[in-house]
């Protein structure tokens, strides 16, 4: 394959994050074809049998195998590292499989991680359900308080893992102050950033070691495949993470990736978009929300408690809000008068999406867990898209006349 300017470090890494996002990591075969490739393939052919061994030794470059490499999958992984700015990126097949490996790759039994008590059910199952499995000791602290974090810190510390915004009640990190306590302690942090992208923060600027993403979401936008990604140093990701990806294989498939290419072209457009839409249908109804007896979740709303911190380390503050309606009851009737937003747990998607996250998302926790973090039986998290919003905010106020709000 022709290599071009894409995958030159020191020409990409002065682009600025919309040349980036469209042609960063960009590899042209000879065709000179201007869409990336798909190369559907699982193996590579040799010219002669020293070009292998050097290949398998290191001391070639190309491709041996697709579990270790893939030249579509490589691509989005330049791709998502610039626009992230990360020396490195591995690709994953989900979300799901992002986290997991970001996490047991590093950790062994004796080691204690501490996480974010708002988070995805999944994540929150890692920490409450699988590591401990394995001797891992995990505890969970409210991560909007930064004194819960150091207090939670014990001699065998390891990792700190929170999302930010949080799934689905919004809380919000403060980035700078608990990336830097971790760096003091020489704990890793490792950031899931799949509620906002590098298109409206970039947890690596404020000293986070490692970003996790769930590319379906956001990264894709139109709600088609499974991805995900793992950012870090390249010496973390070639050391740490790679000897766990390349023998347990948790890889991106190259069709996925090829459509996680297409997806960060217009990522930033979108996730502006959607943001902008989040907050004027959060203020379109909020204060019926408020006046009905409910309460509406939004960093980017003023009445959010950490609206000055989100916006402060946040380029937008992203397409979803949360607002609860007091019962699942109410909850379940505004879901059901919806006409044009549909009824879907998927996030990140150019469609409005909305779901009762105590029923669906959250479901697998227990009550009390859901009670802790703010998951109650009234609360419903709603992804913006990018229809008019003149459109959405009608649904939603005939839903919200529907539900007795
Ligand atoms: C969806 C999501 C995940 C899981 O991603 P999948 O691609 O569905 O496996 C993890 N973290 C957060 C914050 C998510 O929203």
């Amino acid at each position: 394959m022709k290599k071009t300017t894409g995958t030159d470090r020191s020409i990409t890494s002065r682009w600025r994050p919309a040349t980036q996002a469209v042609r960063g990591g960009t590899w042209r075969s000879e065709h000179g074809e201007t869409s990336e490739a798909l190369f559907l393939t699982s193996g590579y052919t040799y010219d002669d049998a020293q070009t292998v061994a050097d290949r398998f030794a290191g001391e070639a470059e190309g491709m041996t195998y697709s579990r270790l490499q893939n030249p579509t999958v490589a691509m989005m992984e330049e791709r998502i590292a610039l626009m992230e700015g990360a020396e490195a990126c591995r690709a994953q097949a989900s979300g799901m499989a992002a986290m997991t490996a970001a996490l047991l790759c590093q950790l062994s039994a004796g080691d204690h991680v501490v996480g974010a008590r708002a988070a995805f059910g999944s994540c929150r199952w890692l920490l409450d359900s699988l590591l401990p499995r394995f001797g891992i000791e995990t505890s969970v602290v409210d991560s909007a308080d930064n004194s819960a974090w150091e207090a939670a810190i014990r001699p065998n510390t390891k990792v700190f893992f929170f999302e930010t915004p949080a799934n689905p009640t919004l809380d919000v990190v403060d980035m700078q102050a608990v990336c830097d306590l971790a760096r003091a302690h020489g704990i890793v942090t490792v950031v899931d950033n799949a509620f906002a992208t590098s298109a409206l923060q970039r947890p690596m600027d404020f000293g986070a070691d490692v970003v996790a993403y769930s590319a379906t979401k956001l990264m894709d936008g139109q709600g088609r495949v499974l991805a995900g990604a793992v950012c870090g140093s390249k010496e973390w990701i070639d050391e740490v993470l790679l000897p766990f990806q390349r023998n347990t294989g948790p890889n991106c498939a190259p069709f996925n990736a090829w459509v996680v290419l297409k997806g960060l072209e217009t990522l930033s457009l979108r996730a502006h978009r959607q943001s902008e839409n989040a907050v004027a249908l959060g203020q379109a109804i909020e204060d019926r929300v408020v006046r009905a007896g409910g309460t509406m979740r939004h960093p980017g709303l003023p009445s959010h408690p950490q609206h000055a911190l989100a916006t402060a380390q946040m380029a937008a503050t992203g397409p979803i809000f949360a607002l609860d309606v007091g019962s699942r009851q109410t909850a379940f009737a505004l879901l059901d008068a919806l006409e044009l937003i549909d009824l879907s747990n998927n996030i990140g998607d150019a469609r409005s999406l909305m779901c009762h996250p105590a029923s669906t998302t959250h479901a697998g926790m227990s009550a009390e867990g859901r009670a802790e973090m703010g998951v109650t039986e009234g609360l419903l998290r709603i992804n913006v898209g990018l229809e008019d919003i003149a459109d959405l905010t009608e649904d939603m106020d005939r839903a919200l006349s529907a539900a007795g709000m």
